[in-house]
């Protein structure tokens, strides 16, 4: 299986120039082959697919000095990128959903380069990270890279750079563990279990929408162009930085909790189409929570030998846990109370050992 291992990098003044010219450069040949495909497309009536693209990068490449630069394999990323931006386009048409068309990349929106074979133009020398026609980079090592490196990704974050490796690795399997567990996701409460207990949001998370706002009302403030405008922006962007660093910690650190105490976790099986679609700041925030936290689970999981159920989530918080019965609540009611078996539980609680039944049956 393939893990990640992220660390943050340290280019000089020099290194940092060259890096932001690298991605400038890939964010120019992703949108060149993007214009490529739609002008074949209106004017021929042709459908370009990666390998049309790909054949004439070696020839692009001599005329350009500066794609020269970009590692050959790289530039089959950017590619590819792009091709499968297309074939999720084309799925999309095909399911008759809305489809969005293939977007232009703005400045300073595309913002990582990938090196698809370890060793190809990146490798790990003398303790840093070697990357073709950028040198040796500084890297803060916190913790030990396992496994076999087949890639490498350079990526910036606001004004930061960061490295990530994606390896494969042996899975290690956790001794077998009959303990099951339903989880209903919550927005008070990050985590509810079948067996009772909460795991409430951290308080940045719950901090987040009033932070936020207050970020944004400074940018629109500010004069268009000027330079505290993009100060205010900057500064905005640092925020959803720290805000998705700390929301992606918190994940990682309830499903390490979950998979080594459970040997079966079951989660509703959200539906993300409906998510994206809510606009609400707040919304959003507890959406992109709950979806990491399923996703890191599942694949700790998988390393670990242990398994995640996803279930059906209809009715889970209306049905009673212990008869079966209907129990109709409207959201403000916080307390399951069924009249027909008497059962009174926590409504989250309950909901929870509904999906955990729905796993087992
Ligand atoms: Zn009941």
């Amino acid at each position: 299986m393939l893990k990640s291992f992220q660390f943050r990098v340290y280019p000089t003044k020099q290194q940092h120039r060259q890096l932001n010219m690298l991605l400038e450069t890939a964010r120019r040949l992703y949108n060149n082959a993007l214009a490529e495909r739609r002008d074949a497309y209106q004017n021929d009536g042709k459908t370009l697919n990666y390998y049309d693209q790909a054949n004439k990068l070696k020839a692009k490449r001599k005329e350009d000095p500066y794609l020269a630069q970009l590692n050959f394999s790289a530039c089959q990323d950017v590619l590819r990128r792009l091709d499968k931006a297309f074939k999720a386009f084309f799925r999309r048409v095909k399911a008759g959903e809305k489809p969005g068309y293939p977007r232009f990349k703005g400045k300073g929106r595309y913002d990582s380069i990938t090196f698809p074979s370890y060793g190809d133009g990146c490798k790990v020398k003398d303790n840093r990270l070697y990357l073709q026609n950028v040198g040796l980079l500084k890297v803060k090592w916190h913790r030990q890279i396992e496994g076999k490196i087949k890639t490498v990704t350079i990526r910036r974050k606001v004004d930061k750079w960061f490295v990530s490796f994606s390896c494969e690795v042996e899975p290690t399997p956790l001794a077998p563990c009959s303990e099951a567990v339903g989880i209903d996701l919550g927005v008070k409460h990050l985590v509810i279990t079948s067996d009772g207990e909460f795991y409430k949001h951290p308080k940045f998370l719950r901090d987040a929408e009033r932070k936020l706002k207050r970020k944004q009302r400074a940018v629109s403030r500010k004069k268009k162009g000027s330079n505290r405008r993009r100060k205010a922006v900057r500064d905005l962007a640092r925020l959803y930085q720290h805000i998705a660093n700390q929301r992606k910690d918190y994940a990682h650190k309830v499903s390490r909790k979950l998979v080594n105490r459970y040997g079966l976790i079951a989660f509703e099986n959200l539906n993300v189409q409906g998510m994206v679609k809510n606009h609400r700041l707040a919304k959003s925030i507890v959406d992109a929570a709950w979806n990491q936290l399923v996703q890191f689970t599942m694949y700790k999981a998988e390393e670990a030998g242990r398994r995640v159920v996803l279930v059906d989530p209809k009715n889970t918080s209306q049905l009673c846990s212990n008869c079966g019965e209907i129990v109709p609540k409207k959201l403000s009611e916080r307390v399951h109370r069924c009249e027909h078996c008497r059962y009174v539980q926590d409504r989250d609680v309950n909901a929870a050992q509904n999906i955990l039944k729905r796993a087992l049956a």
